[in-house]
């Protein structure tokens, strides 16, 4: 059974397509994945045993050490990969929907953050709740990417130099 899983950075600079069952989704925990995703810790979808082909640009590396290197978009700054000799792995939030790629392990456990296990036990509000306290939401307008492939995509709301 063949699937299709799309995905790309906010930006939309950079798209992927991936053909294949994906079942190797985990989140990681360790210091070096907290720090490559700016996060608590690094949710990554193994794309080994499927074809990924990259639709729209590429990512830029960081050699993040001797044996892994971290690819991400250099125009929005997403993390895209983490790339190691066992297969490209792509950053799960980077997916058209992140939700068919659910996480199944957690490695790295030792750097986890010790409130990680306590986060949805946190106060929870709707984005709209804050309008009070952040009144520029009534007219926010998004230039990210949407969540599905498009066959162009409008570059005025990228970074100029
Ligand atoms: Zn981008
Ligand atoms: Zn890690």
């Amino acid at each position: 059974m063949s699937e299709i899983h799309t995905g790309g950075c906010q930006c939309g600079a950079i798209r992927f397509r991936i053909t294949g069952v994906l079942e190797d989704s985990s989140i990681c925990h360790c210091r070096m994945c907290q720090k490559a995703f700016g996060a608590y810790y690094a949710p990554l979808v193994n794309t080994r045993g499927a074809e990924l082909v990259w639709t729209r640009g590429a990512p830029k590396h960081f050699q993040s050490s001797n044996h892994v290197r971290r690819g991400f978009c250099e125009n929005c700054g997403t993390p895209l990969t983490y790339e190691a000799a066992d297969g490209v792995a792509i950053a799960a939030g980077a997916f058209d929907d992140p939700g068919r790629v659910p996480p199944r392990i957690q490695f790295g456990v030792e750097g986890k953050l010790p409130f990680v296990d306590r986060l949805h036990a946190l106060p929870a509000r709707d984005t709209m709740d804050d309008i009070a306290a952040a009144p520029f939401l009534a007219d926010i307008i998004s230039y990210q990417h949407p969540d599905h492939e498009t066959d162009n995509w409008d570059t005025d709301s990228w970074p100029k130099e």
